[in-house]
């Protein structure tokens, strides 16, 4: 991986942050550094080709956030964007699938949407 500094400095703010970032929220938070929007959309694009950053869909804006190396699936807020890890437990049901249509897997995804307990009580109120 080779980093420039325009991406060590976009890779840094999902190593300091817990909830996912688009990259109007890069631009917000990196305004002191000076960075175009074009070059943060290239970093995305560059980590994410990389396996460094996952990426989700939210109200048709792309977030992104870090892949901590294991496996995991995400539980996300769509409010406030925090994220939960959730254990994978699909190899079994994969397997078995796998089996009856003599399918060679690769890769899978698998992400649940909804509301934290704090924006679930903001809902309700
Ligand atoms: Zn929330
Ligand atoms: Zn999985």
């Amino acid at each position: 991986m080779r980093l420039t500094p325009a991406r060590k400095l976009v890779l840094n703010l999902f190593k300091t942050k817990s909830s996912l970032l688009c990259a109007e929220d890069i631009e917000r938070l990196l305004k002191n550094e000076s960075i175009f929007l074009s070059t943060i959309y290239r970093a995305l694009e560059y980590f994410e080709k990389e396996n460094v950053l996952g990426k989700s869909t939210i109200n048709k804006t792309a977030y992104y956030y870090l892949i901590d190396g294991k496996h995991h699936h995400y539980m996300i807020c769509t409010t406030c964007l925090s994220r939960f890890p959730i254990d994978c437990k699909l190899d079994s049901m994969i397997n078995k699938n796998m089996k009856k249509h003599n399918f060679v897997p690769t890769s899978h995804d698998l992400t649940i949407y909804g509301y934290c307990e704090n924006c679930a009580k903001l809902q309700n109120n």
